[in-house]
């Protein structure tokens, strides 16, 4: 695909109308447009070809332009494409249930939203109505969106000076790598971090507290997987002081982990922890159409009888948002790509990427499941200082200029390619990261 001249004019202006724009050329390093995409490969208008490892913004788990997912908004898009929500409106039935098919019979209802912030202020505001209680503790190293409660409940890059943030109560979740605090034992580094998250549960009052918000497993702050025990005993601590458990999967969720959900891939001895609220976004359609929401268990989900959302966001549960749900779970399904993500994960990238840390160290560290990996980039192994901002830019550049489109967010890469990469995929993005190295230096 070309562009016309009066369209080049309109990407050099892009700047001046599109905050978008100017902070794409930050992150891409150079301007890029991009045009068009197929499967996990995207391409700029002068007819370069990416390997998008960045799923855009980890949100194309099932590939750009996925031929059923198209058809299934065109497909709707004949039909109706706006119903109130609250009008009944089959299509978002249909994607309601395949939704709670693959979260199992804990959940009984979804509430839909437009996306991945709003599911999180919708999910803290169902756990105040539930308890009656105000504050909401989080951790330091999670994103939950860019909207008021999403925000500061943000506890990494994004935080809000306090005084905007009353109610809002951050702790420290595991992470072993980067923190003396915690022990290199996994089993001792979930007793510590629980340790911590108790006392701070007392000190702040057990009695105030109405919603425990983490990702299952942190993404933007560097896929961080919790270590075994850490599920079973923040769950343990929330029933034990009445806290409503919200799982924030916006990222991790809907086949990212090589399971439907990121805390059915942490069970453990065949026990899976739940906890009462899942917010999600992103995967659920791959992004094709702007959606996201709230899965419930039954006794939160009774509030609703009380009619206390008696209707929801204009565009809640959008017709084309749910027949891009439903598109794209049922091919998730009939084409095995969550069953790919989990073999990828597991038979190429972890060698792969272990083989790679073995080799430069530069990469302090190596996390994920899936296609969900992130690789700590140091200056130094020993004190496992953060590589600059200058050394994580030449790595971008150098595998931008090689074809492949990265992710990085602060001293991390971020390896999520779309579940349904081939293994050719990988083979040849595993050679492009290891020529990159090569090129900045070890
Ligand atoms: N929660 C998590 C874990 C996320 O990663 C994100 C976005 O990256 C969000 C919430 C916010 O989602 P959205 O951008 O759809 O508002």
């Amino acid at each position: 695909m070309t562009l016309d001249p009066a369209d080049q004019q309109l990407t050099l202006e892009l700047d001046r109308a599109d905050v978008f724009h100017s902070w794409s050329a930050q992150a891409t390093l150079k301007p890029m447009v991009i045009a068009g995409g197929l499967g996990s490969t995207v391409w700029d208008f002068e007819g370069n070809e990416y390997l998008d490892f960045s799923s855009q913004l980890v949100n194309t788990n099932i590939g750009h332009q996925h031929p059923a997912v198209v058809a299934a908004i065109k497909e709707q898009a004949d039909i109706l494409t706006t119903v109130a929500p609250a009008h009944a409106n089959l299509t978002r039935g249909k994607a309601a249930q395949r939704i709670l098919d693959r979260a199992g019979n804990s959940f009984d209802k979804v509430f839909f939203t437009n996306g991945g912030a709003d599911a999180n202020e919708n999910a803290i505001r169902m756990a105040r109505l539930y308890t009656g209680r105000d504050k909401v503790l989080s951790t330091y190293r999670s994103y939950h969106g860019n909207t008021g409660a999403a925000v500061v409940a943000t506890g990494d890059w994004r935080r809000v000076p306090n005084e905007y943030a009353r109610g809002h109560v951050h702790f420290f979740g595991p992470f072993a790598y980067r923190s003396e605090f915690w022990s290199t034992s996994p089993a001792e580094e979930s007793a510590r971090a629980l340790h911590h998250l108790e006392r701070v549960i007392v000190s702040e009052g057990a009695n105030s507290i109405a919603a425990l918000l983490i990702e299952t497993i942190p993404g933007t702050a560097g896929v961080l997987v919790p270590p075994p025990g850490y599920l079973a005993g923040v769950r343990a601590l929330a029933d034990k002081y009445g806290i409503v458990l919200i799982f924030d999967e916006v990222m991790a969720g809907f086949g990212r982990t090589g399971t439907w959900f990121a805390y059915q891939a942490l069970a453990e001895d065949g026990v899976t922890i739940e906890p009462d609220l899942i917010t999600f976004a992103k995967g659920v359609n791959s992004g094709y159409v702007p959606a996201g929401g709230v899965i419930i268990s039954p006794a939160i989900a009774e509030i609703f009888d009380d009619n206390v959302f008696p209707g929801g966001l204009t565009y809640s549960g959008h017709p084309l948002a749910m027949a891009a749900i439903v598109g794209a779970l049922d091919a998730m399904e009939s084409e095995g790509i969550v069953e790919n993500a989990a073999r990828v994960g597991r038979d190429l990238l972890a060698p792969g990427l272990a083989a790679l840390a073995a080799t430069y160290p530069i990469i302090g560290e190596v996390r994920g499941v899936g296609v969900f990996w992130a690789l700590d980039l140091v200056s130094d192994p020993e004190t496992r200082a953060p590589l600059s901002a200058a050394g994580v830019g030449a790595l971008k550049s150098a595998l931008l200029s090689r074809g492949l489109l990265p992710f990085t967010a602060d001293n991390r890469i971020h390896v999520v390619p779309p579940c349904v990469v081939t293994d050719d995929e990988v083979a040849r993005a595993l050679a492009l990261y290891d020529e990159a190295f090569a090129a900045v230096g070890d």
